[in-house]
């Protein structure tokens, strides 16, 4: 099995947290998505003829594309590969961009599975975020998007914001459970060099979280997600059993998947590989037939850290026979060395053969990550 991902690179305005490869002042859709129907013919041997299980849109924001654009590219998709017939088509969407009547166009062209960025359900969190929405029709877009026929629908949640205290931000947890919605995926504010939501940090304009005040946000999420029938798969991601994300899972089980457009990665078992993050120099290399891409083949070290990274993310951990199996013995030592250690600290947990987080663990998870990684 493997999977498609898409990347549409373009965002009406930069949010102020964002370090994600997006242009505001492109809108030449056609040569893009001309661009990538090019690249998905020249790389469909990347994922050796194995069946398409998902495909997703990311971005950027994919809902600012007219729907001929999806449709060009999903019939790209099914014409080169071969595409099961249960495949996830998951969609990214800005609420602000979501009509009843193009939610009911990407709906009747196939996707099926739509991933909404609400972020908060606060006007003042919103403009510390900078997006470009407001909370007033937030209900009222996914209410829609169930009515032509969504029922696998995700929302995106941000907490640990500057100015966000544990009530204002319970609050935004209660609207998003009243939703008819089957995944939510909440993730701490990650503050990045380069953006403006740092430059106000650093200029003091604004005022960072505690860390014991993100904890507390984070300890909510699991809480409150857990009691009302979300269970945390991932560290960021809930869902209602069965409503995982297929595509998300896969990049945790790695499985491989051909990412398209700029700045997209690949990934084949054997390397990784990123494609130029820069709209026009893309669409030039792949019209002029020149490279577009860079790639790196990973070594045994890379190959143990990125198991560790992507599998302890999860619910499901990782398999202490399977490190034994494929890495050799000075990794294995020094595993489980510290495996050992991080049990006794209550950081993890053995289950079977499968080692997981504690949930004093998901709280420090980079600090074990750290822990965890070989150096050669
Ligand atoms: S919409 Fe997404 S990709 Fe675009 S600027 Fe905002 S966070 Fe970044």
């Amino acid at each position: 099995m493997a999977g498609i991902y898409c990347h549409i690179p373009f965002c009406k305005q930069k949010c102020n947290y964002c370090n994600f490869y997006s242009c505001s002042n492109y809108n030449d859709f056609d040569e893009l998505i001309k661009s990538e129907i090019v690249e998905l013919n020249l790389r469909k041997g990347y994922i050796n003829n194995e069946v398409v299980n998902t495909i997703y849109f990311g971005g950027g924001t994919p809902s600012l594309l007219p729907i001929k654009y999806i449709k060009e590219i999903l019939s790209c998709i099914k014409f080169e590969f071969k595409v099961s017939d249960n495949c996830e088509i998951t969609f990214e969407a800005n609420p602000d961009d979501l009509s009843e009547q193009y939610l009911f166009q990407l709906y009747s062209c196939g996707i099926n599975r739509l991933s909404v960025g609400i972020q908060s359900f606060n006007d003042k969190i919103l403009k510390i975020l900078g997006r470009r929405h407001d909370s007033s029709k937030l209900e009222d877009i996914i209410q829609i998007a169930n009515k032509v026929g969504f029922n696998n629908i995700s929302v995106d949640l941000i907490f640990g914001v500057p100015g966000m205290g544990l009530l204002l931000y319970n609050d935004s947890l209660t609207r998003v459970l009243q939703l008819d919605i089957k995944h939510i995926s909440a993730y701490a504010l990650s503050v990045e060099n380069n953006t403006y939501i740092y430059k106000q940090l650093i200029n003091n304009t604004i005022k960072e979280l505690e860390e014991y005040e993100v904890l507390d946000q984070f300890n909510l999420t699991i809480d409150r997600l857990s009691e009302n029938g979300f269970y945390q798969y991932e560290i960021s991601n809930y869902a209602k059993e069965g409503f995982e994300s297929r595509h998300n899972s896969s990049y945790w089980e790695s499985v491989i998947y051909l990412g398209i457009g700029p700045a997209a990665h690949s990934y084949n078992g054997f390397s990784r590989q990123w494609n130029i993050s820069d709209i026009h120099l893309y669409c030039f290399n792949v019209a002029h037939s020149k490279l577009f891409y860079d790639i790196e083949f990973l070594s045994s070290f890379d190959k143990y850290n990125e198991y560790v990274l992507t599998g302890l993310r999860t619910s499901r951990g990782i398999s202490i026979e399977y490190i034994k199996d494929n890495f050799n013995n000075k990794i294995y030592k020094k595993f489980s060395e510290e495996v050992n250690r991080l049990v006794i600290d209550d950081l993890i947990i053995f289950v079977g053969d499968r080692i997981r987080f504690t949930r004093r663990g998901i709280m420090i998870s980079d600090y074990i990550f750290e822990r965890l990684y070989f150096f050669s």
